[in-house]
């Protein structure tokens, strides 16, 4: 299958940016203490590329972001005004502000704004219309610039004013910052073009939220892995005993549906084999292991067990690409994180002897950072939702805005 590459798209290499306003969307929704001081800046540095680009190339830049979940109008806290004086640091130049994202004093900042010059916007999330995708809003930000640069990958699965609708003013300068470019290039790569055979695991507590994800990848891999708290409906749709285990009844017809559906298209759909029992859902609770479908009554099952760990990590330590979302067990917890770290460990064995891989989702970004193994894959993906809408199959509306699919 041949893919559109960037080549026929502008691209932030490509394009020059020189004497140009460019309003950028980056997804500055970072974690703020009571004090207003940032406590993970990991968003606000990965936006740093983008926006040192369009200034070495002389151009100036407009931010615009959401923070928070702001109800009626401003609101001090969530107010994009808490984060001017660390990006001033991290661009090593001075931020302007506009207190109101829209209106006549963010029209004047950003029509006086020269090259080489930064302004910030107020939380675009003041006002409803961002939500709502308001064209009229939209065009108020849009008629500040020259160009339009998406770099949120995070809310890119939202059709707002702000991530959708204002690509509608630049139908020839708009295009993705360097974080969606990177984001569209690995998922692309992972379900689009896949080396193989291509191995997802998928963990996590529900099947319900993963359904979708489930069904989509059955026509695309090779071998689909299931483990975490999902296992159980899986194990007690098949006559297996699961105690106390987590397990949603109403799903198991589908589970069922979802086995044969792995059969009939010859996908490998591996589940555990042996899992960690606890007697409670607590880091204290004594523990035992078992069959993965002889838990005994009154147990829960709370990891992978070792052979499950064993067999797992061979089909991934033998996979060209590999793609992963949910922890094994409950990894928030010592006792239970052996089985997601030892899958982390032969995902980053795999990466080094050449395989591609992708890991994404919540907890699975988490678990990857908490063992200390994120930059032994390939590609650690920055939005949750997003991303999990993308390997659903679904089109994501700030994506086709910019390259029209
Ligand atoms: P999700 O958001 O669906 O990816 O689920 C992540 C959560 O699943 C984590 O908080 C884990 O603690 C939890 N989890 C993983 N395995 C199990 C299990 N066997 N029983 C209960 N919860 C689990």
């Amino acid at each position: 299958m041949t893919l559109k590459t960037f080549d026929d798209m502008k691209t932030m290499n490509s394009f020059n940016f020189a004497g140009k306003k460019a309003i950028v969307r980056v997804d500055f929704n970072v974690p703020l203490n009571s004090s207003f001081e940032i406590t993970d800046d990991t968003r606000i540095r990965a936006a740093i590329p983008t926006i040192k680009k369009i200034l070495s190339d002389g151009g100036s830049v407009i931010l615009m972001s959401h923070l928070g979940r702001p109800k009626e109008g401003p609101e001090h806290k969530f107010s994009l005004k808490h984060l001017v004086s660390d990006l001033s640091a991290k661009l090593g130049t001075p931020v302007k502000f506009a207190p109101d994202c829209i209106g006549e004093e963010a029209k004047q900042a950003a029509a006086a704004l020269k090259p080489g010059e930064v302004l910030l916007l107020e939380n675009l999330r003041f006002y409803k219309n961002e939500t709502k995708g308001d064209p009229e809003f939209a065009k108020k930000l849009a008629d500040m610039a020259e160009v339009y640069v998406n770099d949120a990958f995070g809310t890119a699965h939202r059709a707002h004013a702000s991530t959708t609708i204002i690509a509608d003013y630049f139908p020839e300068n708009k295009l993705f910052g360097y974080i969606m470019e990177n984001e569209v290039t690995s998922i692309d790569k992972v379900m689009k073009e896949p080396g193989k055979p291509f191995t997802a695991i998928l963990g996590g507590a529900k099947v319900s939220t993963k359904i979708t994800i489930i069904e989509n990848l059955l026509n695309k891999v090779d071998n689909l892995i299931i483990g975490g708290g999902m296992t159980y409906t899986f194990i007690k749709a098949k006559g297996g005993k699961i105690g106390n285990s987590l397990v949603e009844e109403e799903l198991l017809d589908m589970a069922k549906k979802v086995t044969e559906k792995a059969q009939e298209l010859g996908v490998n759909l591996i589940l555990p084999v042996d899992g960690v029992n606890a007697d409670k859902f607590d880091n204290e609770a004594n523990t035992n292991t078992s069959p993965i479908d002889a838990v005994p009554d009154g147990w829960m099952g709370l990891d992978i067990g070792p052979k499950t760990i064993e067999k797992f990590s061979e089909v991934i330590e033998n996979s060209a690409t590999l793609l992963w979302n949910g922890p094994m067990g409950v990894f928030e917890m010592s006792n239970f994180q052996a089985g997601t770290a030892e899958i982390a460990k032969a995902i980053a064995k795999a990466t080094s002897k050449g395989a591609f891989s992708l890991v994404g989702g919540g907890d699975s970004v988490a678990a990857i950072n908490q063992f200390g193994l994120a930059d032994q894959v390939t590609y650690v993906s920055t939005g949750g939702g997003a991303l999990l809408e993308y390997i659903e199959g679904q089109v994501l509306p700030g994506i086709k805005a910019i390259r029209g699919y």
